[in-house]
């Protein structure tokens, strides 16, 4: 509920990284918060995630009850991966565990993801849907005014932005020095098809376990369970140099998209076809950002988070994990306990002033982190897509960023 005078916090965008934010942010009564968020369903159809036992520990650290929750939910595993040879059936190669010290690999559904964070966020909390934030300039007395491209305003006494890869909120906390996110050079087919299916095709064990198809040139393919195992989320991976641009419901022949997984054995060849015949089939261009810029702007009082701060090609499950690590640091080890050291009476300038320090300490810890992991993840997918099957490469980065969240504290 708004209230006059209170210090009032924008959260732009409900995505997993948005929602962990509303979720875990220590509540204090004279702050209040409110989330636009520019789809208008509150839910959009999507895929799976690897939640790897770095989004585990994080979570552990910054929020227990979601942290039982998702592992709870989660389909998970000691193994992080069974690899199978894309186009030699006679190659044998290892499935890789996660240590025991490190814990399990889970896969969970995006949508399952975000219905539960939901229910985690404050009992009176909105989210505004529909509103696509497109301005934000510094207003009168202190404050921040921001603009909708539906033409309404709001005034706010701070932003947090976590609107994604094609960020606006980093557009203007980056101003002069921003460079927008760029195409990687890969895009990934991908669709969810019910396990019934997947085993009359290829077999109960690839329909109940993760594995990668690898050894391809120009490609990989990556197939796991997800909602409680009703359906197999099933990802080809492919090198496109041209950048095309094409809408999300760009459809292709079978034999062109084919095409784009030479020398595929028969198994391969049966789930490309099975994500072929899905409704829900969709062809993304994966993008990046090679340097990762400022994620704090003092003039516009704004902070970025997750893919808006930290945006990363996907191909070591990291992305969103690095981003749920970037809340933990926020608001575990420096925002919530400014919050919890605030009388009740503070005033508007007092929580501004922590919240600048807060954010100038996240981006100081966080910034050097996340440009790593980008930088893996960017390797990685050379890696995989390269044809390379020498297990010890392929694990040496990954690896890495399943230790990240307990390094950075
Ligand atoms: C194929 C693929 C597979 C992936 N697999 C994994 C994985 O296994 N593990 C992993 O950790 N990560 C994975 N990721 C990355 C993961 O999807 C992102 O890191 C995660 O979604 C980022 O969450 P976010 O909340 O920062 O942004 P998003 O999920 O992009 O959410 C941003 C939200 O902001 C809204 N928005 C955008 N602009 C505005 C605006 N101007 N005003 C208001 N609202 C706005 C959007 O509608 C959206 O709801 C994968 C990504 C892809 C493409």
């Amino acid at each position: 509920m708004s209230l006059p005078g209170r210090f009032r916090f924008a959260i732009i965008g409900s995505g997993p990284v948005g929602k962990l934010l509303i979720a875990s942010v220590k509540q204090h009564p004279r702050i209040e918060y409110v989330q636009y968020e520019a789809e208008t369903l509150s839910l959009r159809p999507s895929f799976g995630y690897g939640i790897g036992p770095q989004t585990f520990a994080t979570v552990r650290i910054l929020n227990p009850p979601i942290w039982k929750k998702i592992l709870e939910q989660s389909f998970t595993s000691p193994y992080w991966m069974h690899f199978l040879h894309a186009t030699d059936d006679n190659v044998k190669l290892p499935a890789v565990a996660v240590t025991e010290e490190l814990g399990v690999y889970g896969r969970i559904g995006r949508q399952e993801l975000m219905e539960m964070l939901d229910d985690f966020a404050p009992r009176d909390h909105e989210v505004k849907y529909g509103m696509r934030m497109k301005d934000v300039n510094r207003g009168e007395n202190d404050r921040v005014k921001l603009s909708f491209e539906d033409g309404t305003e709001d005034v706010v006494d701070a932003v947090w932005t976590c609107d994604g890869m094609n960020s606006m909120g980093r557009k203007l906390i980056q101003g002069d020095a921003y460079e927008s996110a760029e195409y990687s050079g890969i895009i990934c087919f991908r669709a969810k098809v019910e396990t019934g299916k997947v085993e009359a095709a290829v077999g109960e064990v690839l329909a109940s376990k993760t594995h990668m198809f690898i050894g391809g040139s120009g490609y990989f393919v990556l197939i796991f369970p997800i909602f409680e195992a009703k359906y197999v989320n099933i990802v080809g991976f492919t090198r496109e140099n041209e950048f095309k641009k094409r809408e999300r419901a760009w459809k292709t022949q079978l034999s062109d998209m084919l095409a784009y997984f030479p020398g595929a054995n028969r198994t391969l060849l049966k789930l490309l076809e099975l994500i072929y015949k899905e409704q829900d089939c969709q062809c993304l261009d994966l993008m990046v950002m090679k340097k990762l810029g400022l994620f704090y702007n003092k003039e516009l009082r704004m902070t970025s988070f997750g893919d808006a701060a930290n945006g990363m090609p996907p191909h070591m499950g990291g992305s969103m994990s690095t981003g749920f690590i970037g809340v933990t640091t926020f608001l575990y080890q420096e925002l919530n306990p400014r919050i919890e050291s605030l009388s009740p009476q503070a005033s508007n300038a007092e929580i501004a002033e922590i919240v600048m320090e807060a954010s100038l300490e996240y981006e100081e810890k966080h910034r050097p982190l996340a440009q790593k992991l980008c930088d893996y993840s960017i390797e990685q997918g050379d890696i995989f897509t390269g044809g390379v099957i020498d297990i010890d490469e392929i694990t040496r980065r990954p690896k890495s960023l399943w230790e990240a969240a307990t390094l950075q504290r």
